[in-house]
């Protein structure tokens, strides 16, 4: 599959190179979402989600006012190190290269630590990073898909959308996760309580270093995070460099070189696009991938294995690698 995999250069210009005959291509799908007849990404309403919305906003009124009035070098060093910690144990390890893809195999133990951190991150519990993940991805690669889904209205609208709103479609699809999660009960707990987990690591930062240390922590740490996420996936489905199309879809992903390092490598959105199973979002040289640094150190640990590159998966009749001439 590499084979026809180009450079990198910066001309904007592509050409298509269509793959070879007798290769077995097959469709790219989700298992966890199941259409209907009707199923369609495009009809729906954006409606305001009150919990979302108190939610960000107690964390950035706590940020605002609370992070100038308690605004120290040793509090700054608490939020960076349990950002970086979030982001890459929890967030794109636990959450989505695991979880979401199994783009490799830990221990279980492994797999709920990292699951855990990427709660903290502020987003959701696991089932709802799931099935906000997967109804995304499935809306994307339809041939029309809302607004919502695409990031295509102006910034303000898609911050607001995104932060505080939810959408509904007319005729969904239905999710339908694997039975083995639906019916962990460590998930199943992890879903219930997902604001309440930040509460313990509160008291904690709370007896190390009082009240700045839990504003640092946990509500300017939550306010970035949730804030950054956002921003990357509007420019993320918007601008950047492009290696590979997706032959169809309403929405195609961008790589964002200059977020790879505080993205954890998820940045490289159009090789997550073209490879959505690959445990390697960094595909080329030169593309800086600290979550794939940290699951190769974890393998020499012997705690992850059987991490899937792009050859590893079934190649996809849709995909298409764009030469930049
Ligand atoms: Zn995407
Ligand atoms: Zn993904």
């Amino acid at each position: 599959m590499f084979g026809c995999n180009p450079s990198l250069n910066h001309d904007k210009s592509y050409q298509m190179i269509t793959h070879s005959a007798e290769v077995r291509l097959v469709a790219y799908r989700n298992e966890r979402i199941v259409e209907t007849e009707l199923s369609d990404a495009k009809n729906g309403k954006v409606v305001w989600s009150p919990k979302k919305s108190i939610w960000v906003t107690v964390m950035y009124i706590g940020a605002v006012m609370g992070g100038v009035l308690t605004f120290s070098i040793e509090a700054l060093v608490v939020f960076v190190s349990t950002m970086l910690v979030t982001l890459c144990l929890g967030h794109s390890l636990g959450m989505h290269r695991k979880l979401i893809h199994q783009s490799y195999g830990c221990p279980r133990w492994l797999e709920y630590v990292n699951v855990h951190l990427g709660v903290l991150v502020g987003l959701a519990g696991p089932r709802g990073m799931m099935q906000t993940h997967d109804m995304r991805d499935w809306a994307q690669r339809q041939s029309e898909c809302h607004d919502y889904f695409s990031h295509q209205q102006p910034m303000l609208i898609d911050a607001f959308w995104q932060l505080h709103c939810e959408v509904e479609l007319d005729n969904p699809p239905i999710f339908k996760p694997e039975l083995s999660f639906e019916n962990d009960v460590v998930y199943r707990w992890m879903e219930k309580s997902w604001m309440w987990q930040q509460l313990p690591w509160a008291i904690v930062l709370f007896v190390a270093g009082g009240i700045p240390w839990v504003i640092w922590g946990i509500c300017v740490r939550v306010a970035v995070c949730v804030t950054g996420h956002w921003l990357i996936g509007y420019f993320a489905h918007n601008e950047g460099d492009r290696d590979w199309k997706v032959e169809g879809a309403a929405v195609q992903g961008f790589n964002i070189r200059f977020c790879s390092l505080i993205t954890m490598g998820e940045s490289w959105h159009n090789n997550h696009h073209a490879f959505p199973g690959s445990a390697l979002l960094g595909l080329e040289k030169g593309q800086a991938d600290p979550g794939w640094w940290v699951l190769l150190f974890f393998q020499k640990l012997g705690l992850t294995w059987e991490l899937k590159l792009p050859k590893n998966l079934p190649e996809r009749q849709e995909l298409v690698a764009l030469k930049r001439t």
